[in-house]
């Protein structure tokens, strides 16, 4: 009878168990850098830059040595990043989206968070949006699955640019004194315009903790996207950060992303739930060389942002989950920024879209040190056009570019002549190759060599099949522009766009980011 009541109990406690953890949804929080190159890092070998908190997290977790994003340049990527959809589907393109653009993410399109959501997910996004304001702030991040946003909704160079480090030191860049003064929303109110840089770090980081003490206090499963204002130019730094690097400006401006970092860390420790929250880390795109040292690393990679060269798209990735991804770990597996929406779905029971998809499940890598679905990886160029299409192909090892052009973002005197502006749109035919594994830095051109034929050809067919298959959507891009979107606190004052300016209660200290209180 004893044995039988203690058969009964285990079996109580088995179903309990497994009730607990089908219930048990994984927190997922990323976090994305502006601007940041493959070798900007030190865990991806940079030797002066001061990233303590980033390195903890590779190795505490994996990081990727292969890892792309879905376009050169912000906005694009970041609609590839939240949809799984390379730029031509989504619309995102060419170039990013500014100030006075009336278009933005189209809001059909279905983000990771709207499916986080549909499962019970709480949802926040904070810091840069870059994916549309629009007429009546249609395209911000609340109509697009987040419950919560608090941020710029894109670069800060898209602003007029007066003081960018402490106590009052000048921008090193006048970025646009044309638009309105950055405005910082609170979900679909602005808050403070213009915003004030030195101390934008600080209010990011504490929303960002205040949204992960709410949640995990409250027992819920939440969706942090977090998305620094760092480290696009012009850098900007904070009292702490001020001159507090060997790297000048850039490492200034990295180091408070670090910070930022280690404080969302710190949180999830303290809050206790670590062990059920994936953290994820990259960048949006490679590094604005045009600044010289202002403008981050490539490291050994080819050219850097706004070019389908390596170093534009070739970005960190770094993924941490306690006791679920290993520590420590290294891997060249393929993998993208356009593989989270379909990895998170199955993570989190959520379903996929009805939609076409770029991007694959990497749970096998992730868990189980296993082989990527990944095998091929398409390049557009940050002004795709229908007619010309994919720049480069990735297929295994092999990578073939079937058109090359420089761009302004890497420099008009870059020491690598393909990467200038002046390096005008070139179809290459045969397509130049490079084997990625023995030459990451594209150096060695195979094209000629009669054992990389096969090689070559199989590559031109995935091509030709990829552009003969691709669905463009309309540019959002290209839709009029309108001074009156400009985001302002004061709508219709004068001298405008100068009149735009607020500085209500500072909300960032309240505990808890649903009892902000906006006047
Ligand atoms: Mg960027």
């Amino acid at each position: 009878m004893a044995v039988v009541s203690y058969i009964g109990v285990l079996c109580l406690l088995l179903v309990v168990a497994t009730s607990v953890g089908e219930l048990s949804k994984p927190n997922i929080v990323i976090l994305f850098a502006d601007d940041v190159g493959y070798g900007d890092i030190g865990c991806y070998g940079h030797p002066t830059s001061s990233t303590p908190h980033i390195d903890k997290l590779a190795s505490s977790g994996m990081l990727f040595t292969q890892f792309y994003v879905g376009s050169p340049v912000c906005s694009p990527s970041r609609a590839s990043l939240l949809t799984g959809r390379l730029p031509p589907r989504t619309g995102v393109y060419p170039g990013v989206f500014q100030a006075n653009m009336t278009g933005g993410l189209p809001l059909n399109e279905t983000t990771v968070a709207k499916l986080l959501q549909e499962v019970g997910y709480q949802t926040g996004m904070i810091g840069k949006w870059h994916l549309g304001v629009g007429k009546n702030q249609k395209y911000l991040p609340t109509n697009f699955g987040f419950e919560y946003y608090l941020g710029i909704p894109y670069t800060h160079a898209q602003c007029p640019c007066v003081t960018c480090f402490w106590p009052n030191d000048p921008c090193l860049v006048n970025c646009k004194p044309y638009f309105t003064g950055c405005p910082i929303f609170h979900n679909n109110e602005i808050i403070e315009q213009p915003a004030d840089l030195l101390t934008l770090n600080e209010k990011y980081a504490t929303a960002a903790q205040n949204f992960i003490a709410e949640h995990s206090s409250r027992n819920q499963p939440f969706f942090l996207y977090y998305a620094f204002q760092h480290c696009h130019a012009p850098q900007f730094a904070g009292k702490q950060f001020r001159n507090s690097t060997l790297r000048g400006v850039f490492g200034d401006s990295l180091a408070e992303i670090d910070w930022s970092v280690g404080q969302v860390l710190e949180e999830i420790n303290k809050q206790g739930i670590a062990d059920n929250t994936l953290i994820f880390f990259s960048s949006d795109n490679g590094p604005s060389t045009q600044h010289k040292a202002e403008g981050g690393a490539a490291g050994l990679l080819k050219c850097g942002k706004g070019t389908t060269y390596e170093g534009g798209q070739r970005v960190p990735g770094i993924a941490v989950w306690p006791g679920k991804i290993p520590a420590g770990v290294r891997t060249a597996e393929l993998a993208s920024t356009m593989d989270l929406l379909p990895t998170l779905v199955k993570l989190t029971g959520s379903e996929l879209p009805n939609t076409t998809l770029d991007g694959f499940d990497i749970s096998s890598v992730l868990f189980s040190g296993g082989k990527s679905q990944r095998d091929t990886f398409f390049f557009y160029p940050q002004n795709p056009r229908h007619d010309i299409g994919v720049y480069a192909v990735r297929y295994q090892q092999y990578k073939a570019h079937f058109y090359t052009e420089g761009a302004s973002e890497c420099g008009r005197d870059n020491h690598d002549v393909d990467c200038r502006p002046s390096a005008k749109l070139t179809k290459h035919n045969p397509p130049l190759l490079f084997n990625l594994n023995q030459d990451p830095s594209e150096l060695y051109n195979l094209n000629t060599d009669k054992q990389y034929t096969d090689i070559l050809n199989h590559i031109t067919q995935i091509y030709k099949h990829h552009v003969e298959t691709m669905d463009w959507t309309q540019s959002e891009i290209l839709k009029p522009t309108d001074p009156y979107v400009e985001p302002c606190c004061t709508p219709g004052c004068e001298p405008f766009p100068s009149c735009c300016q607020c500085h209500r209660s500072n909300p960032y200290s309240m505990p808890s980011p649903h009892v902000l209180q906006i006047p």
